[in-house]
């Protein structure tokens, strides 16, 4: 049997409890990369910055997941009342994960969030709110009191990206748990999915083995074969 590669997750700092901060990670994630016959461990934010060229020779891929609001001032953007849960220790230490994982070329899937972060720290910017942005737009903040495989929406893949071949379809309804998504995607990434109302909902670095960023949560869709499908590729990438 072929070893399980080894899945670097990145967890989510509690602050607002009323003990000592805590890193933690919704189940979902877990098991998504164990069924996909990864072994996915916590990556706390706590740890050394100094320590990233290391991880990254260590791990065999990276999963960049949900989670508070990147800090606008990374993008030129604006603090409005609806910007919320900012946590500079995290900014700072994906920031720093992203170009080290990429020029490594280990193999990174980035969710929600982390398809946020991931353009921000390759130079793009973000809508710091879809609703005050563009009025017009679908809702796509389908939370808190929302099943979180709730099909909210329909995502248009494009032909020929890495992301359609993947999913199997260019068509589908996804979850959608954002307030925020990419305005100018990074001069890095391919726009490879978008929603009805043109708002971006994934992205590719075509030239790496897998660098995938989705805009919804496919670890909250384990019965969609095609959400299976995303994260079987993302660990089959990871095996060396
Ligand atoms: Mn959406």
């Amino acid at each position: 049997m072929p070893s399980q590669p080894l899945i670097a997750l990145i967890a989510t700092r509690q602050t607002h409890l009323k003990r000592a901060p805590t890193y933690e990670i919704p189940k979902a994630y877990l098991d998504a990369i164990l069924t996909a016959g990864g072994l996915p461990i916590l990556l706390p934010t706590s740890l050394p910055i100094t320590t990233l060229p290391e991880l990254v020779n260590r791990f065999d891929g990276f999963v960049l997941s949900g989670g508070g609001d990147v800090d606008p001032a990374l993008y030129g953007g604006h603090l409005n009342a609806t910007v919320h849960s900012i946590d500079p220790e995290r900014d700072a230490f994906e920031r720093a994960l992203i170009p080290l994982v990429l020029q490594a070329d280990k193999p990174l899937l980035a969710i929600c969030r982390g398809v946020q972060i991931l353009n921000v720290a390759l130079g793009g910017s973000l809508y710091e709110d879809i609703p005050s942005a563009l009025p017009a737009a679908l809702r796509h903040d389908w939370y808190p009191d929302i099943p979180r495989d709730y099909l909210a929406h329909t995502v248009e893949i494009e032909q020929g990206s890495r992301l359609a071949e993947i999913l199997g379809t260019r068509k589908l309804r996804t979850n959608s748990l954002h307030h925020q998504a990419i305005r100018q995607p990074a001069p890095a990434l391919e726009v490879v999915a978008y929603a009805e109302d043109g708002v971006i909902e994934a992205v590719e670095l075509p030239r790496k083995r897998f660098a995938i960023g989705v805009q919804w949560h496919p670890e909250c869709l384990p019965e969609e074969p095609a959400m299976q499908k995303l994260f079987l590729e993302f660990v089959n990438a990871a095996h060396n």
